[in-house]
């Protein structure tokens, strides 16, 4: 039986302004701190609001290490805003194949063509402007204008959030709206109170690189932090415990099978329908064995009555959001000519398409000789 308190429901968390003595040391102690302790990272060393805008939307869900890579390939081939409304959508997913969360790549190219139609391909400057555009979300706003242009504009992500929450003893969920609005309250109050040479690009990103380096989610470093005097959660000995982790919601198991054609030494793919999951990517032809519904639990109308699966090649696991996936990859041969919707390429073409993370995982173990061009992991 759960316990009256697991019934209720999340209630509210409050920011409490800090008195100005403990605001102006918290301002002071951490951009020191980021002074001296920052990581050289490639889209710090540049002011260009488009460039900045492009690692913000890598960042999200992925891994510096991982953005490192992919940043200065996505801006070579793109390197203006206009630039990437003008390119083709295809070569946007080719350029973005994995980094997973394909959404963000579709949402940075149409926020791009507005940016090119209405703001002479310059990202704005304005706050609202940013927000208006589609995908452009308050923390991507406010991290756009302020590190570019040092517009006083707030921002809260998952490691400001973790480092105010434990700063102000804010004992709430991760991620919910609760803690939410009282980690925008806090972000609010201090960049709009920044004094002397304190930038706001230079306490937004100090905040978030204190998350990042110090107050760490499992072993946050307190010994070391520049906030450890002011940090109530320190004082209470309970900053691992801040923020609660979010109930964890149950992973569904899928079951593929995944077909390999192959036909003088190229492979048939399937691009998936537009509009869906991962629309518009290709994959090698995929049907469902359990039910899902994230994959068809028939090949498509071209396919079905022609494709025959032969024997095992290899098996693979995958993880889509909340999907763990297990794939028995088969060769399968055509009875007969056909393949509505599909396509034959070789593994060089393979490489330059929008492929989906499984598809590029099948290929990499399969393309002869591990093709280079399949490396990118
Ligand atoms: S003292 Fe510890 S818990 Fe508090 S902000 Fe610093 S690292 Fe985080």
């Amino acid at each position: 039986m759960s316990s009256k308190k697991e019934q209720e429901p999340e209630g509210e968390v409050r920011f409490a302004p800090p008195g100005e003595v403990t605001a102006r040391s918290v301002r002071r102690e951490l951009t020191l701190w980021y002074a001296a302790a920052k990581r050289d990272l490639p889209w710090r060393r540049t002011s260009d609001p488009y460039a900045i805008w492009v690692s913000e939307a890598m960042l999200q869900q992925t891994r510096v290490e991982t953005v490192k890579e992919y940043w200065p390939r996505f801006l070579e081939r793109f390197p203006t805003a206009t630039a990437l409304a003008e390119a083709e959508e295809e070569a946007v997913l080719e350029a973005w194949s994995g980094l997973g969360y394909y959404r963000r790549a579709r949402s940075l190219q149409a926020a791009a063509r507005v940016i090119a139609s209405e703001h002479q391909g310059v990202f704005p400057r304005d706050l609202g402007a940013a927000l208006d555009l589609p995908g452009v979300g308050p923390y991507t706003a406010g991290a756009v204008v302020s590190i570019a242009y040092d517009v006083p504009a707030p921002l809260v992500d998952g490691n400001v959030e973790r480092v105010f929450a434990r700063l102000f003893g804010m004992e709430g969920v991760r991620a919910s709206g609760p803690l939410g609005r009282a980690c925008w309250a806090a972000a609010s109050f201090f960049v709009e109170r920044l004094e002397g040479a304190v930038r706001p690009s230079v306490w937004n990103q100090a905040l978030m690189e204190l998350g990042a380096l110090v107050c760490t989610p499992r072993a946050p470093r307190c010994d070391e932090c520049p906030l450890a005097e002011e940090c109530v959660a320190k004082a209470r000995g309970n900053a691992v415990g801040i923020p609660r982790p979010k109930p964890r919601r149950a992973s569904t198991e899928v079951e593929l099978e995944v077909y390999v054609i192959e036909r003088g030494g190229r492979w048939l793919l399937e691009q998936r329908p537009e509009g869906g999951l991962m629309g518009g990517m290709w994959q090698f032809p995929t049907v469902e064995v359990t039910s899902s519904g994230l994959f068809p639990e028939e090949l498509g109308p071209g396919l079905a009555p022609v494709v025959e699966p032969e024997h095992d090649l290899i098996a693979l696991t995958h993880g889509i959001t909340h999907h763990r996936i297990r794939a028995r990859v088969r060769s399968a041969r055509m009875a007969a000519s056909g393949g509505e919707g599909a396509a034959w390429f070789g593994p060089e073409e393979a490489a330059e398409l929008a492929l989906t993370g499984m598809a590029r995982k099948v290929a990499e173990r399969l393309a002869p000789a591990r093709d280079p061009l399949f490396d990118r992991s």
